[in-house]
C-alpha cells in the first residue's frame, strides 16, 4: 500500500466531492473481484459451464423449427415432424433445468461470497483508527456498510447469476446465427450497435454513481449529526442553519440522481432500438437469399427466431449494467476501506517510529512496566502519522513514567493532556519520536497483550447490546463467572447481584438499562479484569455528579490499588496527593515534579494552583 493510498481521500479516484475516507481505484476494484472470485472458484466454473450447457440446449429449439418449416415444404411426413417436436421440447426441459441448477449454484456462490464481504468489511471497520473514523464521520461508514455493501450484495446473489446466464445465452444465439449464415450473421451482428451506447454509458456511469454514493453519504452523515446533536441545534437556534445544509445536501443527491437518471433514459431506448434492426436486416436479407434460392427458408426462420431471443438475454444484461454500474461504485467504496490506515497496532512497520541505529532492538513483548514516551510528536488527521498537512499538537514530549507512580497530568485547555492520554493508551501512535512500554511501541501491541499493560478509562462508558457477561468479557474473554462476579464486588456494582439473569441479562434495549453509574462500574469493573499495570485516568468522574462521583471514586480507588495510574487532572486536589505532577502547556511538557516542588518553582503549576485555591476548590 503506498503513502498516497493510504491517505483518506487520496486514492487513484477520489470521489468527486472528496469524502474522508478512500475509494478503490478501477484496477484495485478489479483486483479485489477477481480474488473474491477465485476464493470460490469451483462453484463458479460450475456456473460457468452449466450456464454454457444450458445456452447450448437452448440453441436446439429454432434450429429445429427451421428443420420442421424446411421438411413440411419438401412434402417430409408428419412422423418426422412429431419427433423434432419432441426432440424441441426434449431440449427445452434440459435447457430449463440445467439453466436452472446454475442459477441455484450461482445464487449459493453469490451468498458465499456476500458473507465474506460482509465479514471483510466489519474486520476492516474495526480496524480503522480512532482518528480516521472521528475525520471521516461515522455517516459514511454507515452509508458504505448498508446502502454499499447492500448493493454489492444484491449484484453478487442475483445480478452474477443471471447475466452469466444471459451472457451464455446471447454469445451462443449470435453464434448460431453466423453459423447458420454468415451473410446473415453479418445482419445480426447490427446488434451489437447497442454496444456503443453501452460504451458512452459505462465512461460516464462510474463516475455518475460514485458521485451519487458520496452524496448520499454526505447527506446520511448530516442527517445523522443534525439528529445526533438536536439539543445543541435547539439550545444555539441552529435550526436555519441546519435546514439550509440539509436541503443544500438533498439538492446535491437530487442533482446526482438526475445526472443517473439521464444516462439510463439515453441508454434504454437506444438499446431497444438495436434489438429491432437486426431481426428487419435478416428479414430482408434472408428473404432475397432465399429468393434467389441461396438458402432455405428453414434456416431465414431459425436466424429470425435467434435473432429475436436475443433481445431477452440482452435485455437481462442491460437491465443488470445498471445494477452492476452502481454496485461496482459501491464495491469501489468498500473495498476502499482496505486502503484506509488501520489501527496502530495493526500498522505495517514501515509507518511505526523506525529506532535510531545506535538503539538496541525492541523486544517482541513489554520487558517491564516502565512507560516512556520520547521526543513524541503527533498531529490530528490520518491517525496523526501524516503531518503535512495537519498541525503538530504535542511537540517533542518527553517523559518516564516509573512503575506504581501516580502521575498527574495538568494544564490549560487545549494543551494535548488528552492526546498525550491516548498515545500513552496505545489508542494511536506518534508520527515522530516514540511512546513504549517495558521498550516495546505501545500501540503496536497486540490487543490482547495491550490490555494488560494500559487501560484508559475516559467518562464514556459504552454498554454494548448483550448480556452483562458478554460486556464484562471483552476484557477478560476467558475470565470464569467466580472472576466476573469478584470484578463486580470490587467496584461495588451490588445491584449486578439483583438482576433476574444474573449474568446472563440482557443489557440495553430491551433488557436492563444501566444508569450513569452503573456504565461507570461496568466499566470500572472491566478495567478489574483486564488487570493493566498502568491505568490512565481521563475526566473519569468529571460529568458525574457529586453524590455518583463520590461512589465511583470509592470504587476507582479499588480498581487503582497497586497500580501505575496517570490521572488528567481537573482537579487540582488530584495533583495535590499525586507522586509527580507533570504540566502540559501548547503541546509541550514545560514542569515535572512533586506537587512541593512545582509550588515552591513558582512556575505555571503554581499559578493554576494559586487560582485554583482562590477560586475555591471544587
Ligand atoms: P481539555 O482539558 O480541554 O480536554 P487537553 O489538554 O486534553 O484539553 P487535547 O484534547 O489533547 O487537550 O487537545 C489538544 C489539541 O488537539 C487542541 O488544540 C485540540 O483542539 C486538538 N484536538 C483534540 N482532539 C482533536 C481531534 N479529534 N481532531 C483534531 N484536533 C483535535
Amino acid at each position: 500500500m503506498t503513502a498516497a493510498a493510504a491517505r483518506p481521500g487520496r486514492s487513484e479516484d477520489a470521489p468527486p466531492d472528496g469524502a474522508a475516507l478512500p475509494v478503490a481505484g478501477p484496477a484495485a476494484t478489479r483486483r479485489a473481484a477477481l480474488r473474491l472470485i477465485r476464493r470460490d472458484g469451483r462453484a463458479f466454473a460450475l456456473m460457468l459451464a452449466l450456464n454454457a450447457l444450458a445456452a447450448g440446449a437452448g440453441l436446439a429449439g429454432p434450429w429445429l423449427l427451421g428443420r420442421i418449416v424446411d421438411t413440411v415444404r419438401a412434402g417430409g411426413g408428419v412422423r418426422t415432424v412429431d419427433r423434432l417436436t419432441l426432440v424441441i421440447l426434449a431440449c427445452g426441459l434440459a435447457q430449463l433445468l440445467l439453466a436452472r441448477y446454475a442459477r441455484y449454484v450461482g445464487h449459493r456462490f453469490g451468498e458465499r461470497t456476500v458473507a465474506r464481504v460482509r465479514e471483510q468489511y466489519v474486520d476492516r471497520a474495526l480496524a480503522l483508527p480512532a482518528a480516521v473514523v472521528e475525520r471521516a464521520g461515522t455517516g459514511d461508514l454507515t452509508a458504505r456498510g448498508t446502502s454499499d455493501v447492500t448493493s454489492v450484495a444484491r449484484t453478487l446473489r442475483d445480478a452474477v447469476p443471471e447475466v452469466c446466464v444471459a451472457a451464455a445465452q446471447a454469445l451462443f444465439l449470435l453464434g448460431a446465427v453466423v453459423v447458420l449464415d454468415p451473410l446473415l450473421g453479418l445482419c445480426g451482428l447490427g446488434v451489437l450497435s447497442g454496444v456503443f451506447v453501452v460504451r458512452w454509458y459505462l465512461r460516464r456511469a462510474h463516475g455518475a454513481y460514485l458521485a451519487e454514493g458520496a452524496a448520499t453519504s454526505a447527506l446520511a452523515e448530516l442527517l445523522a449529526a443534525t439528529a445526533a446533536g438536536a439539543r445543541t441545534v435547539e439550545a444555539l437556534g441552529l435550526q436555519e442553519r441546519r435546514t439550509a445544509a440539509g436541503e443544500e445536501a438533498v439538492e446535491r443527491c437530487r442533482r446526482t440522481r438526475t445526472r443517473t437518471l439521464f444516462l439510463r433514459s439515453v441508454l434504454l431506448p437506444a438499446v431497444d432500438v438495436a434489438y429491432v434492426f437486426p431481426v428487419a436486416g435478416v428479414l430482408l436479407a434472408g428473404g432475397a437469399l432465399h429468393g434467389r434460392g441461396g438458402i432455405s427458408l428453414g434456416v431465414v426462420i431459425a436466424a429470425a427466431l435467434y435473432l429475436r431471443q436475443l433481445s431477452d438475454p440482452l435485455a437481462t444484461v442491460l437491465f443488470w449494467a445498471e445494477q452492476l454500474q452502481s454496485s461496482g461504485a459501491a464495491f469501489a467504496r468498500v473495498e476502499g476501506l482496505g486502503q484506509a490506515p488501520r489501527a496502530p497496532r495493526t500498522v505495517p512497520a514501515p509507518l511505526l517510529p523506525r529506532p535510531s541505529p545506535e538503539a538496541s532492538p525492541a523486544p517482541a513483548t513489554p520487558v517491564d512496566d516502565r512507560i516512556d514516551v520520547t521526543g513524541v510528536h503527533y498531529a490530528y488527521g490520518d491517525g496523526g502519522r501524516s503531518p503535512a498537512a495537519h498541525r503538530d499538537v504535542l511537540h517533542g514530549v518527553d517523559l518516564s513514567v516509573r512503575p506504581g507512580e501516580r502521575l498527574a497530568l495538568v494544564g490549560p485547555s487545549g494543551a494535548g493532556k488528552s492526546t498525550l492520554g491516548r498515545l500513552l493508551a496505545g489508542v494511536d501512535a506518534p508520527h515522530r519520536g516514540s511512546v513504549t512500554v517495558g521498550r516495546v511501541p505501545i500501540a503496536a501491541l497486540d490487543p490482547a497483550v495491550l490490555r494488560r499493560q494500559v487501560v484508559l478509562v475516559t467518562q464514556e462508558h459504552h454498554v454494548f447490546l448483550g448480556t452483562l457477561r458478554d460486556n464484562l468479557q471483552i476484557a477478560a474473554p476467558e475470565a470464569k463467572d467466580a472472576a466476573l462476579y469478584a470484578a463486580l464486588a470490587a467496584v461495588g456494582a451490588d445491584w449486578a447481584a439483583e438482576l433476574p439473569a444474573g449474568l446472563d441479562t440482557e443489557l440495553g434495549a430491551g433488557g436492563h438499562r444501566p444508569d450513569g453509574s452503573q456504565s461507570q462500574q461496568l466499566a470500572l469493573a472491566r478495567v478489574v479484569l483486564a488487570d493493566p499495570h498502568t491505568v490512565i485516568l481521563d475526566e473519569a468522574t468529571a460529568l458525574l455528579d457529586p453524590r455518583t462521583a463520590r461512589h465511583t471514586e470509592r470504587a476507582l480507588a479499588a480498581v487503582l490499588k497497586g497500580r501505575t495510574v496517570i490521572a488528567i487532572a481537573h482537579r487540582l486536589h488530584t495533583a495535590h496527593d499525586a507522586d509527580r505532577v507533570a504540566v502540559m502547556e501548547e503541546g509541550r511538557l514545560t514542569e515535572l515534579g512533586t506537587h512541593d516542588e512545582l509550588v515552591a518553582a513558582r512556575g505555571a503549576y503554581a499559578a493554576l494552583w494559586h487560582s485554583w485555591h482562590s477560586q475555591g476548590p471544587s
